[in-house]
């Protein structure tokens, strides 16, 4: 019998993957990408998460040139610009062979991501942004929504690795047009969530019994996924660790202000929301999850946050 393997189709269904960032979404990401027959070389500044993909038999990097020079593919879930044009044009652009795929994942300012786009090409290198929509939640069950930017050859290459971490993949268009995506889905979710705050603030300062407030309110046109998905199993049940953080929602919310301010587009509401945001940082809130907007307006307003009866 003739050995029909050809190398570079095998290279293609069993690459050598990386991944660099080991957080509250990273690590689940990489760990269904090891569970799901993926090997896995991973690295953080942080050790804890790199530990945990170790228990699940993936291997620990010393440092990001060690990621980049043993991988085909390289995927990056940083929290923002500053350290995804760090990681990728200090440690990956200079250690990577030619023909590595740089896959980033992070919310960042989509200049950004072109200029880190422009660079991994000129260093012969392939670039997607397959940045993430939907809650870390989603992210433990291997249940997460992609919005890519690629080429249709990049796509094809980094599509069976995206299934092991989601459930929906979204081709947006070529490379950058997948985080232009994720700013508008962030810009509306997020200045929601400000709305259900000071909503719910209304609502509990009125006496509202707050179960039947939120079954109303998510049965009417008032519906919106942050109060039906999050805000239930979080702040209204009295767990406001991230999830995700007001933080990086702050930094999101500004993402779009900034992108529309300089194409001469007013978002008044937006505006509004991300000073709102602001200001739960400023009263301590930066570190929690972002339905703990709640919370932060509460304290404001002089009104016990409202908690769901627990379930037990
Ligand atoms: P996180 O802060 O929990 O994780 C970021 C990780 O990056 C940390 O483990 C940190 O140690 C590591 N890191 C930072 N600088 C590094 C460096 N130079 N080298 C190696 N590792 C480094 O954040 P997260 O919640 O996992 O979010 C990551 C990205 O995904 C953000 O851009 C966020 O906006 C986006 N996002 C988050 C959610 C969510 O619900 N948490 C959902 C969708 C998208």
């Amino acid at each position: 019998m003739s050995d029909k393997t050809n190398p570079e189709e095998t290279l293609m269904s069993n690459p050598k993957i990386g991944f660099i960032g080991l957080g509250r979404m990273g690590r689940p990401m990489a760990s269904n990408l090891q569970r799901k027959g993926f090997a896995t070389l991973s690295y953080d500044v942080n050790p804890q998460g790199i530990a945990a993909l170790v228990e699940l038999g993936g291997r620990a990097a010393c440092s990001i040139a060690e990621v980049a020079r043993e991988s085909d593919i390289v995927f990056t879930m940083l929290p923002a610009h500053p350290e995804v044009r760090a990681v990728v044009l200090d440690g990956i652009v200079p250690n990577a062979k030619p023909g590595t795929l740089v896959v980033d994942m992070s919310t960042i300012d989509p200049l950004a991501t072109d200029e880190v786009a422009a660079a991994v090409e000129a260093a012969g290198l392939g670039f997607v942004d397959a940045p993430v929509g939907r809650l870390a939640i989603h992210a433990d069950r291997g249940e997460c929504l992609f919005m890519v930017g690629a080429s249709q050859e990049h796509f094809e290459r980094v599509k069976p690795m995206l299934e092991a971490m989601g459930t929906t993949i979204h081709h947006c268009g070529p490379a950058g047009a997948g985080i232009r995506m994720k700013v508008v889905n962030n810009y509306l979710a997020i200045a929601a969530c400000q709305l259900n705050a000071e909503t719910l603030t209304l609502a509990a300062r009125f006496g509202l019994d707050i179960e039947r407030t939120i079954d109303i309110l998510n049965g009417t046109t008032a519906t919106n996924g942050h109060l039906k998905t999050n805000f239930p199993v979080k702040v209204l049940a009295g767990d406001i660790e991230p999830g995700f953080q007001i933080d990086l929602a702050h930094k999101d919310l500004g993402l779009a202000l900034t992108s529309a301010s300089s194409m001469k587009v007013p978002l008044a509401m937006g505006a509004a929301a991300r000073e709102c945001l602001q200001l739960a940082r400023s009263r301590g809130f930066g570190g929690k999850d972002f339905s703990a907007l709640l919370d932060a307006w509460c304290d404001l307003a002089g009104v016990e946050a409202p908690r769901l009866p627990s379930k037990t």
